[in-house]
């Protein structure tokens, strides 16, 4: 039996399974649907996302990965950037889009490969005894088998049922997002750039309050979506589908967009972002990627900070295990605080600040009139600034970053 269970085996649960399994720790991933399965996503991945593939052994000359230089900002009719990905000294200069269903599949048989057992069509239910995670039920085909795993990884996803069992729960004064979207068919399906709409307007001209995307797969399709945040003033009222049909009828006419060429019904899902979900530790359990609320507030992107959390979740699980001590497991949160809690907190300033559409156009024209300094926000968004290379901007930032660790936990 593995001594680590892991519930759910998306990006989070396949890079914790691979990386406890290629330390030589017997891992189990349970994932409730079967590969492929499709995951509401913009399936876009920054160089951050793909150091952390590449450092798995993933296999980047599959056709079904597109091949991405960069990131093209708009907005109004007339103000528009395209930035290529910064050169770091950690990252690549690339970037990519890749559907989800492809991805995902890729990683669990990559997983597999190193040594991990893959449950499919298997879902994973806690038995809760005294509050504590004494067993994990396993359904498959209509039968039940009982596990008692040392350590249990959560990696269900922004739902979190698993997790919610356990006592997790979102913190409500913490940004969270919502995002819908859709494939078309588009004769720039080839385009090796990001597109991105900072202002977004409805069919009447009218402010929307969030950003709209296009993410070319490179097969002739494109991903096409619109996100906003729940510091928007009106967000609740906003439906992110119809919001998504908007986008599409303003978006710029070379992508070739109209409803004839929509795929399928446009699908949408929430963002959980800036380790909003806890706690992200228990006796014997902790979660990992989108369970934890691990987005980055920043730029909406989560399959990085999913492989990230699973990555360092398996480091600490494998240590615990090793040593037999499940308190080492009280580290986690820690390590993640000192890898991500000043950014976050900065992005959740951010964020508030861009709540308020006026604020958020006057920096998206400001910005796309300074090409340093859109540079420099690429490059803080993405969370690809240098540790070695500190230009003025990073020394802002730094500066900026000195005032907000000054400031109460927001
Ligand atoms: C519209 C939209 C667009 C987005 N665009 C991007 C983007 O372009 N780039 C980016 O980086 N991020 C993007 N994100 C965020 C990204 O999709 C998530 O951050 C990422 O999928 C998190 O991975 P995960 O492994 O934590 O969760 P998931 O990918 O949700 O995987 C969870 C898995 O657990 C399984 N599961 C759940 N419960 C159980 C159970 N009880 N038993 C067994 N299995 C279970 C599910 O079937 C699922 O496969 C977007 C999100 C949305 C909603």
């Amino acid at each position: 039996m593995s001594e680590v269970l892991v519930v759910g085996g998306g990006p989070a649960g396949a890079a914790a399974s691979l990386w406890l399994a290629r330390e030589g720790h017997p891992v189990t991933v349970v994932e409730a649907k079967e590969y492929p399965r499709d995951k509401t996503c913009g399936d876009g991945l920054t160089p951050r996302a793909i150091l952390q593939l590449m450092d798995m052994g993933f296999d980047f000359t599959v056709p079904e990965f597109h091949h991405i230089d960069g990131l093209r900002a708009y907005a109004g009719d007339d103000l528009m950037i395209e930035m290529p990905w910064p050169e770091h000294t950690r990252f690549p200069n690339w970037g990519g889009v890749i559907r989800r269903r492809d991805l995902d599949m890729q990683l669990a048989r990559l997983a597999e490969k190193e040594g991990v057992t893959v449950l499919e069509k298997t879902t994973a239910t806690p038995v809760v005894e005294e509050g504590r995670l004494a067993a994990v039920d396993l359904q498959h085909e209509g039968e039940t088998t009982r596990r008692t795993p040392k350590v249990t990884i959560i990696a269900d996803g922004s739902m979190n049922r698993f997790g919610r069992e356990l006592g997790t729960a979102r913190r409500r004064d913490y940004p969270m997002g919502m995002a819908a979207r859709g494939y078309y068919t588009s004769p720039r399906s080839g385009d090796r750039y990001l597109e991105s709409q900072l202002d977004l307007r409805d069919r009447t001209g009218a402010t929307m309050p969030g950003y709209g995307w296009v993410f070319p797969l490179g097969d002739g399709t494109i991903n096409v979506g619109v996100g906003l945040l729940s510091t928007f003033k009106r967000w609740k009222d906003v439906n992110t589908t119809s919001m998504m049909n908007d986008y599409a009828a303003i978006a710029p006419a070379y992508w070739g967009m109209s409803e004839e060429f929509l795929l399928g019904k446009p699908v949408g899902g929430k963002l959980t972002m800036s380790f909003s979900r806890g706690p992200l530790v228990g006796a014997n359990w902790l979660t990992v990627g989108d369970a934890a609320g691990a987005i980055n507030p920043w730029n909406g992107e989560g399959i990085s900070y999913a492989y990230e959390t699973g990555r360092i979740a398996a480091a600490v699980v494998g240590e615990a295990v090793r040593d037999d001590d499940l308190g080492l497991l009280r580290r986690y949160p820690q390590i993640l605080s000192d890898e991500f809690g000043l950014y976050y907190k900065m992005a959740r300033i951010f964020v508030k600040l861009i709540g308020n559409p006026p604020v958020m156009r006057t920096l998206a024209h400001t910005g796309l009139r300074n090409r340093p300094l859109m540079e420099w926000t690429l490059k803080v968004m993405a969370n690809l600034l240098d540790e070695d290379d500190k230009h003025m901007g990073e020394r802002t930032y730094d500066a900026l970053a000195a005032v907000v660790r000054t400031l109460p936990t927001t």
